[in-house]
């Protein structure tokens, strides 16, 4: 210790300072820590405790199966060299097309009609292996695609979907605006009808997908009726940019873009004649919320699969730190979280099968399952000690890559207050003091 900090205080002119300056590279994390093994060598699933996979069909598990092994096989080896680069993986999209799980439930237009159980669940196991594939899909399935499939009209889903569906073209999905975030019905951009179509002014931030997207679901004011409307945008419309959002901690395979629109026209065909007013995006954000729901399950259950191995592998004081009474009860606080998280996330697909979810219900499921996965990501975290900084052994990247998803398709705060609007019948999203003003 004495020798480091008196290299520091000198300066430092020693050999290693001259070596790190010549830039020798840095040891694989397998040779350097042979105690255990990283994460692009896939732990074995070990979370489902109370055996969850009984309630779903046999068609749901043995997609649920496929999802794993493919994501195990594919995604594992070279997850961290991406998320490190922050740089989209593109070389993986035939891969995750082969999981035919792009629509989710979206029937017919080549989309694979699944359950909503058996969407979620391939979520879940996409997370489990690696969170920013899981955004990646999310974005352009259950928000670009559903949005489509539920506000589109019968040519834009028979032009759009079945590509997308295959992932030969990707989609994007912009609501968020650097001035609207959480208070996304305020948004700026602007849609100005002229002859045969319209014209998009504007910014919006965020936007997953949208540095490379092929199909950009746009949402602007109508300058008319001052209500919001969707459009559909394509690369290339003149006067569209995006630029990728550098710095982030989280989820960083997945390319955020701001994006520019200047006098973009949007031809009159490609309006989405569902979207008349801000209410229509609650239809597709209620059934995104509860996929999105399910991508902190599968991040807890791969932080649990790694922690279980992990423990086991390395020890101190002559002993696995397995065998250690404190570790041991972080480890059983993880799985049960867990257990209590994929049971939410079952009821709600159950509730919306039987078209009795409301939007209170997937509110509270996103924001309560991401507050347990905040949990569960934390211990498992402390359980690998330095290791749990250190991107390879999957905590620290899952750990980093929850909060996003906290945040992201309404905050653990504006979820909670969606459903307490529906639990008291008063909305609390504008300060008092404010609601009174504007009632004098
Ligand atoms: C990685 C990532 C990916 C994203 N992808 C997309 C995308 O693809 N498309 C898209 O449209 N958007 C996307 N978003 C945007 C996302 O939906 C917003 O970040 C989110 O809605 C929160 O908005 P904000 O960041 O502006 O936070 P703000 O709205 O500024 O909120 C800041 C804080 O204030 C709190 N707060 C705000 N209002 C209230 C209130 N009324 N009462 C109490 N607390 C309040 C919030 O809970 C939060 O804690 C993405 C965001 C991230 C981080």
């Amino acid at each position: 210790m004495a020798a480091f900090s008196s290299s520091l205080i000198q300066g430092g002119n020693s050999k290693e300072q001259a070596n790190s300056s010549v830039g020798l590279p840095a040891l694989d994390v397998s040779k350097a820590f042979p105690q255990a093994t990283p994460a692009s060598n896939f732990p074995p699933a070990v979370s489902d405790y109370y055996q969850f996979d009984d309630l779903l069909t046999p068609e749901e598990q043995a997609l649920r199966k496929k999802v794993q092994v493919i994501m195990e096989k594919e995604i594992a080896p070279i997850m961290t060299e991406y998320w490190e680069k922050a740089e989209f993986p593109f070389h993986v999209i035939p891969k995750l097309a082969s999981l035919r799980i792009a629509g989710g439930t979206i029937k017919g237009y080549g989309c694979p009609g699944l359950s909503i159980t058996g969407s979620a669940i391939t979520v879940a196991e996409v997370a489990r292996v690696d969170a920013s594939c899981s955004t990646f899909i999310l974005v352009h399935s259950s928000l670009a695609m559903l949005t489509i499939a539920l506000c589109g009209s019968e040519e834009q889903k028979q032009k759009y979907l079945p590509s997308l569906a295959n992932f030969d073209t990707v989609a994007c999905w912009g609501l968020t605006e650097p001035d609207c975030g959480s208070d996304a019905s305020s948004l700026r951009t602007t849609a100005t009808k002229v002859d045969g179509g319209w014209l998009l002014d504007g910014q919006k931030r965020w936007i997953g997908n949208s540095t490379f997207a092929d199909v950009l679901v746009i949402f602007a004011r109508n300058t008319t009726t001052n209500q919001i409307n969707g459009f559909i945008v394509k690369k290339g419309a003149p006067g569209l940019k995006a630029t990728k959002m550098q710095n982030k901690i989280g989820l960083r395979m997945v390319q955020n873009g701001d994006i520019l629109l200047q006098k973009t026209f949007v031809p009159d065909e490609d309006r989405l004649p569902g979207v008349n007013s801000f209410q229509d995006t609650s239809k597709v954000l209620a059934v995104s919320r509860v996929m999105v729901a399910w991508q902190p399950i599968g991040i807890s259950m791969g932080v649990f699969d790694m922690c279980h191995r992990y423990l086991r592998e390395r020890k101190q004081f002559g002993a696995p730190l397995a065998a250690f009474q404190l570790n041991q009860e972080k480890l059983v606080r993880m799985l049960g979280n867990i257990q209590a998280m994929v049971l939410v996330g079952w009821r709600l697909c159950k509730l919306y099968e039987s078209q009795k979810m409301t939007a209170g219900h997937a509110s509270m499921g996103k924001s309560w399952i991401t507050l347990k996965a905040r949990e569960t990501v934390s211990l498992g975290r402390e359980l690998l000690g330095g290791n749990g900084i250190l991107a390879d052994f999957l905590v620290a990247k899952a750990f980093c890559d929850l909060e996003p998803i906290y945040t992201y398709e309404g905050t653990y705060d504006i979820n909670s207050m969606v459903t307490g609007r529906e639990l008291t019948g008063i909305a609390s999203f504008k300060p008092a003091v404010l609601a009174k003003q504007s009632r004098l």
